[in-house]
């Protein structure tokens, strides 16, 4: 079995039916989506959608587009109390955004930190975006966890989602006992870091998303995207590695299920 580790069902959810979507995906063995959140209406969705689909594995979280400048009081104890309920996998997505920048550094940052703060103390994963911000990202992690991962003294786990930088900073991420997320780009024609990084990178340090509706890989590139496609993401990764996909599928599925707690997975294969 595969594991979607991020779908935006919600998203997608608003013109198609997402029963029918997930039938999809369990027909192409895909049999888990970690769906992120972007605010806190659409962490209160998932979770609803997490009642109904027992595959949907929802995380809460504010991402850095989606502040519009409310304060930290605001977003903080509304995530607390969504954290702690029982479905939950991940705090995400969360992060920097300069790319966007619709919300001042500062105040992305102070977000940034108070989630982390919140995953560590309920002990969630953290599912991390950056966008031209990678270095403030890091050296974030840096600051507040210097012993990260110091002799596998690992007290935040997570994954950065659409992984922007070349092999050397996923290799620095994953020292920090980070994973990364691999999708839809690694078929592009011209995404060669993400290639190489798909190719070099442990296995171990690997797991698979669409980001559906978004990203979607060639030969759907520019179409919606959604979680059935993760087929093609493996086979693209197994293609580059030069090794059968059925062992992508079983160590990225046992990388998803460390990080996310979600269950039989390794049970299952
Ligand atoms: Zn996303």
């Amino acid at each position: 079995m595969f594991i979607d580790t991020h779908c935006h069902l919600d998203i997608l959810s608003k013109d198609a039916n997402p029963g029918a979507i997930l039938d999809r995906a369990t027909k192409q063995n895909i049999q888990m989506v970690v769906n992120p959140a972007v605010d806190i209406s659409s962490s209160k969705a998932i979770l609803q959608l997490a009642k109904q689909f027992s595959q949907v594995k929802p995380a809460v979280g504010v991402h850095p587009n989606d502040i519009h400048n409310q304060s930290i009081e605001e977003i903080i104890p509304s995530l607390n109390v969504l954290s702690k309920d029982p479905s939950i996998v991940a705090i995400g997505e969360i992060g920097l955004d300069y790319y966007h920048q619709n919300t001042a550094k500062e105040l992305q940052k102070r977000v940034f930190i108070e989630q982390l703060l919140l995953a560590q103390n309920s002990k969630l994963a953290v599912i991390i975006h950056s966008r031209e911000s990678l270095t403030d990202v890091i050296q974030i992690i840096q600051t507040h966890y210097p012993a990260q991962s110091m002799a596998g003294n690992v007290r935040l786990r997570g994954v950065f989602h659409a992984f922007e930088g070349n092999l050397e900073d996923a290799m620095e991420v994953v020292k920090l006992g980070f994973l990364i997320g691999i999708g839809g780009p690694v078929t592009y024609k011209n995404a060669k870091d993400k290639q190489r990084i798909a190719r070099e990178l442990p296995l171990e340090s690997i797991v698979l998303e669409t980001d559906s509706p978004f990203l979607s890989p060639v030969p759907f590139r520019g179409q919606i995207n959604e979680p059935a496609n993760i087929k093609i993401i493996a086979e693209k990764v197994a293609n580059l590695r030069e090794c059968d996909i059925k062992q992508v599928e079983t160590v990225t599925t046992m990388n998803a299920d460390r990080l996310f707690f979600i269950g039989d997975a390794l049970v299952r294969e």
